[in-house]
């Protein structure tokens, strides 16, 4: 197992609601049952994060999509919004709670994300349709979008064996 000098371990910004966390919209979690997952909590690599949670959203709260056609870049450039499914646009909420996550990914030196797909935030490989319709697309979320540009590399919970074989090469490369 690759540490970082002074005996830190490579670690991993990871959605709290797949740890188990009750914190989704509607008041769930979406607990990832995986060894691997096991394994790395026990090296201690795991740090635990909602950041619509961190934002200041409440549990549970109204589901929230992407604007139809939008994409997070969009949306992180100010030129699209966030709605919740009564309307309200939840843009500035969404945006901080990418910026806290970058914030934590910073502080932890995480170089690497698993995430929950589907999620206006932590989406990475599909979003919903912002019709609120049961519709996804290609796509991700502004806390994944943001972890990227910042050299993040994020990997959604049905990826986790890719991101296991990422983080080999990356303490292969490192030792
Ligand atoms: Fe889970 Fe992310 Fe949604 Fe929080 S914002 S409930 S961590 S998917």
């Amino acid at each position: 197992m690759f540490q970082f000098p002074g005996g830190e371990v490579e670690k991993i910004l990871v959605s709290a609601c797949l740890l188990g966390a009750p914190v989704r919209y509607d008041g769930r979690a979406k607990t990832l049952d995986d060894v691997l997952l096991s394994t790395w909590r026990a090296e201690g690599r795991l740090i635990s994060l909602c950041p619509e949670i961190a934002a200041g959203l409440p549990t549970p709260r109204a589901p929230a999509e992407i604007a139809p056609g939008a994409t997070a870049d969009d949306v992180l450039r100010g030129r699209r919004s966030i709605y919740d499914c009564d309307g309200v646009d939840m843009t500035a909420d969404f945006i901080n709670g990418a910026a806290l996550a970058l914030q934590v990914a910073q502080d932890h030196s995480c170089r690497f994300a698993l995430l929950t797909d589907g999620s206006p935030s932590c989406g990475s490989t599909r979003v919903y349709s912002g019709d609120f319709n049961g519709q996804s697309h290609a796509g991700e979320g502004v806390v994944a979008a943001r972890l990227r540009a910042a050299g993040v590399r994020v990997f959604a919970q049905h990826q986790i064996s890719a991101l296991a074989r990422a983080l080999e090469d990356a303490e292969n490369s490192a030792s």
